[in-house]
C-alpha cells in the first residue's frame, strides 16, 4: 500500500479531465522545467500508474538529451560506521547498540581504492558517519596520497556537515564533489526525524558552503519517511531548484528496526521512481543515481530508476567483511559480494536494459564542456 500518493494503487483511474490536465502540466513541466507549487500538488495529489508511464518516458526522453544511455560508475567505500549523529531512521546512529562498530584506516582506503582503480573506477565516494577520528589532517594525508597515487580520477567527499573551513581544507588537499542529502525541506518532518541537537538550518548551511567554495555538489532526500506529505516533497523540488546542485540522490525511506522509527512503513518503489522523474525534469542535466536503496527495495530497482532519469550506478568497493555493518537501513543489497562481483553485476544490469557504463570521471556536463574548452 503506497503512502503518500493516495491514487496510486494498480487499479485506479482517473477520469479524463484529471487525466488530461496531469497530462498537461506533466508537458509544462518538461519545457519549463518548473511548476507552481498548486501544479506540483496536483500531480502527485493525483498521479495513477496511469500517468507514471507518461512522466517516466518524458523524464527518460529528458536525460537522453544530455546524456544519452550512458551510465556513470562511481565506486563506493564505506569508511567507518561510527557516527556522532543521532538521525532517527538510520541503523548506524549513535543510540544504535546492536551494531558492531569498524573504521578503516588511511591505508586501508588507498589500498580499496587501488582495487577500485584496477577494475576501471576513476570515481571514488568515500562516505562514513561523521566520524570525529577523520580529521582535517587525516582526511588531507588521504587526499594527497589518493590525488598523488590516482591522479585522473574525482574523489567525492560524504561525511556530513562540517565547517566551512574545514570543506575549504578538504578541497584544497584534493575533493572534487561533496554529497550531503538534505534529507527533507521540511523544517517540520527534519525535526521529527531529527534528535534536537542537530540543525535544518546547519545542513543548509553546509550545503551552500560547499557550493560557494566550489565543489560538485550533491544533495537529495528520502521519499516515504513517517509523517512525509506531497506538500513536503514539493518544497524538496523548490528547494532543489534554488540550490542547483550537481547530483540529487533520492532514495526510499527503508524502516530499519533497531531505530526510534520501528514498525513504520517503508517508502514504495512507485513512490521514489516518481520523484527520480520529477526530478530529472526539474533539473535536466543533474547527475542522478539509482541508488543502492532503491535495489535494496526491488530486486530491478536500480535498473526501472535507469529508465525513469536517472544515469549513475555506485558499485561498492568496500571489504566485503565490513558491508553488513553499515546497515543504515535493513536488507542492504551487495554485502557479501567481492568488488569484482559488483563491478560485474552492475555491468550487467546496466547493458541488460539497453544502456552503456561510462567510466569516465563523469563530470556534471555543464563542468565537461568547461573542462573541455579549457583543453582546447
Ligand atoms: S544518516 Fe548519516 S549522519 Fe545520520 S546517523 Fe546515519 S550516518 Fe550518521
Amino acid at each position: 500500500m503506497n503512502t503518500i500518493f493516495p491514487k496510486l494503487k494498480n487499479d485506479f483511474q482517473n477520469d479524463e479531465v484529471i487525466t488530461t490536465n496531469i497530462y498537461k502540466l506533466i508537458d509544462k513541466y518538461s519545457v519549463n522545467n518548473h511548476l507552481s507549487k498548486d501544479e506540483f500538488l496536483f500531480i502527485l495529489d493525483n498521479i495513477t500508474e496511469k500517468e507514471t508511464r507518461y512522466l517516466y518516458k518524458k523524464a527518460y526522453d529528458l536525460k537522453y538529451e544530455f546524456y544519452q544511455n550512458r551510465v556513470y560508475l562511481r565506486a563506493l567505500i564505506e569508511i567507518s560506521n561510527y557516527c556522532k549523529m543521532g538521525c532517527k531512521y538510520c541503523g548506524i546512529n549513535n543510540t544504535v547498540e546492536s551494531i558492531e562498530r569498524y573504521r578503516l584506516s588511511v591505508d586501508e582506503i588507498i589500498e580499496y581504492c587501488a582495487l577500485g582503480y584496477s577494475l576501471g573506477y576513476r570515481t571514488f565516494v568515500i562516505q562514513g558517519g561523521e566520524d570525529s577520528y577523520y580529521t582535517d589532517d587525516v582526511l588531507s594525508l588521504l587526499l594527497h596520497r589518493l590525488k598523488s597515487e590516482m591522479p585522473d580520477t574525482r574523489i567525492t567527499l560524504s561525511l556530513g556537515e562540517r565547517s566551512k573551513k574545514s570543506y575549504q581544507i578538504l578541497k584544497d588537499a584534493g575533493a572534487d564533489r561533496y554529497l550531503l542529502r538534505h534529507e527533507t525541506a521540511s523544517k517540520k518532518l527534519y525535526n521529527y526525524l531529527h534528535p534536537s541537537y542537530m540543525s535544518f538550518e546547519n545542513r543548509r548551511e553546509c550545503l551552500h558552503n560547499l557550493k560557494e567554495i566550489g565543489y560538485q555538489v550533491g544533495a537529495g532526500f528520502m521519499v516515504g519517511t513517517p509523517s512525509q506529505t506531497n506538500k513536503d516533497l514539493v518544497d524538496d523540488l523548490f528547494f532543489l531548484k534554488e540550490l542547483n546542485p550537481h547530483m540529487v540522490g533520492i532514495g526510499p525511506y527503508l524502516c530499519h528496526e533497531d531505530t526510534e522509527l520501528k514498525g513504520n512503513m517503508s517508502g514504495t518503489l512507485t513512490e521514489s521512481l516518481i520523484m527520480v522523474a520529477m526530478t530529472r525534469l526539474l533539473l535536466p542535466k543533474v547527475l542522478l543515481p539509482a541508488t543502492t536503496a532503491l535495489g535494496s527495495l526491488h530486486k530491478i530497482g536500480r535498473e526501472k530508476a535507469l529508465k525513469v532519469g536517472a544515469n549513475v550506478m555506485m558499485p561498492n568497493i568496500s571489504p566485503t567483511e565490513n558491508r553488513e555493518l553499515y546497515e543504515i537501513y535493513q536488507n542492504k543489497i551487495c554485502t557479501t559480494d567481492t568488488s569484482e562481483l559488483c563491478r560485474n553485476c552492475v555491468e550487467a544490469r546496466i547493458v541488460g536494459v539497453g544502456h552503456v557504463i561510462d567510466l569516465g570521471v563523469g563530470d556534471h556536463i555543464d563542468l565537461e564542456r568547461v573542462t573541455n574548452n579549457a583543453r582546447k
